[in-house]
């Protein structure tokens, strides 16, 4: 049995998300006894990155680099890697659980006729293959069985540590990327992003996040980022607080945000619904600030602070 990463790249460097998923390859070849292999797609750059992937125990690390993959769109990815699993006999694919994997994984896992597991949390071999995956906005921790054991898995980061180092370094060779493939019908444009001056929300040590109290942008940025500025974190927020403008989108944490799990998750003015719960109650220490006693976010909360936020997180920078 052979499994075939598929590296996060944004095309010119490889995404910290990868290393979660080669923890899982790692786990999957203990599991398995199988072996696995590292795909890195991306613009010519990226072949000066690979090396730092080479000493995590896979049998070849495989790099295909050319200008059309500079940026990575999921038909592009997904042809060279489909091709790439194909020719080196692999029977299972993993990536990043991320909009990365969420994009690329499910068109891959059609063209290869591959059962599909999401959002994989562990992977063990007592009775048969066994992986665990959250069902019902993490409610459900369901502990199922492939037909088959070969799928494509897409890997919770939050859910494995970083692999393990190995004494021997992986060889490390070119894939050629057939620009020509019919089933590549996009072509990369513009991208229109905001400029990121803090760590990225899914791996960042610290979030703060804020609800629908905030209000407005400019409270938010100045109540909620300036406490996560002082811990040197991540701002996240509710889905409430991105619908009503007080927050952009990427910032959402939740069942259909991101999943983060930060040694500090501070939650200010979050009343705790499930969905929000399902993109953060796995964070090592939880705070909540909240006026009402009785908010669900207590129930998940290490330390709860039943106060205004107006008035707690302020006080909290300052002292910080
Ligand atoms: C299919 C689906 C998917 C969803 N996905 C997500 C998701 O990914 N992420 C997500 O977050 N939500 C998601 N939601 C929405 C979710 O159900 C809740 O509506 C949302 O999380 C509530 O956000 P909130 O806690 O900011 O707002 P509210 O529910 O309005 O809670 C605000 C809280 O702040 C407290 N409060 C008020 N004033 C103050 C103050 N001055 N100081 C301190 N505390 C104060 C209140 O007591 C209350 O507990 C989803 C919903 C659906 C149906």
């Amino acid at each position: 049995m052979k499994l075939l990463v598929l590296a996060e790249t944004d095309g010119a460097s490889i995404l910290p998300s990868t290393l979660q998923t080669i923890t899982f390859a790692q786990e999957w070849s203990s599991a398995t006894g199988g072996t696995f292999d590292i795909l890195i797609a991306g613009g010519p750059e990226i072949e000066g990155k690979a090396a730092d992937q080479a000493g995590y125990g896979a049998q070849r690390v495989m790099v295909a680099a050319a200008p059309e993959l500079a940026h990575p769109t999921a038909d592009r990815v997904a042809a060279v890697a489909s091709q790439v699993f194909r020719e080196s006999g692999a029977s299972s694919i993993a990536a990043p659980s991320s909009t990365f994997g969420r994009d690329i994984l499910p068109r891959i896992a059609a063209v290869l006729d591959l059962p599909m597991l999401s959002d994989v949390m562990a992977v063990s071999n007592q009775n048969g293959l066994t992986f665990k995956r959250p069902m019902f906005a993490g409610n459900i921790i369901a502990i199922v069985q492939l037909e088959g054991e070969n799928g494509a898995f897409s890997v919770r980061g939050t859910a494995f540590a970083k692999p393990q180092p190995k004494c021997s370094a992986s060889p490390v060779s070119s894939v050629a990327f057939v620009a020509a493939d019919p089933s590549i019908k996009t072509t990369w444009l513009s991208i229109e992003a905001a400029e990121q001056k803090r760590p990225e929300l899914t791996t960042a040590r610290v979030v703060v996040s804020g609800g629908r109290p905030l209000k407005d942008a400019e409270t938010f940025e100045r109540v909620i980022g300036g406490l996560a500025d002082k811990l040197g974190g991540a701002v996240g927020a509710t889905r409430a607080a991105v619908d009503s403008g007080i927050a952009p989108n990427e910032l959402q944490v939740g069942q259909t945000g991101k999943v983060v799990a930060p040694e500090l998750y501070i939650a200010a003015g979050i009343s705790g619904s499930v969905q929000h719960l399902a993109g953060m109650k796995e964070s090592k220490v939880i705070v909540a600030i909240n006026t009402d006693p009785d908010a669900p976010i207590f129930e998940v909360a290490d330390y709860g602070l039943v106060m205004d936020l107006h008035q707690a997180v302020p006080e909290m920078t300052g002292k910080v």
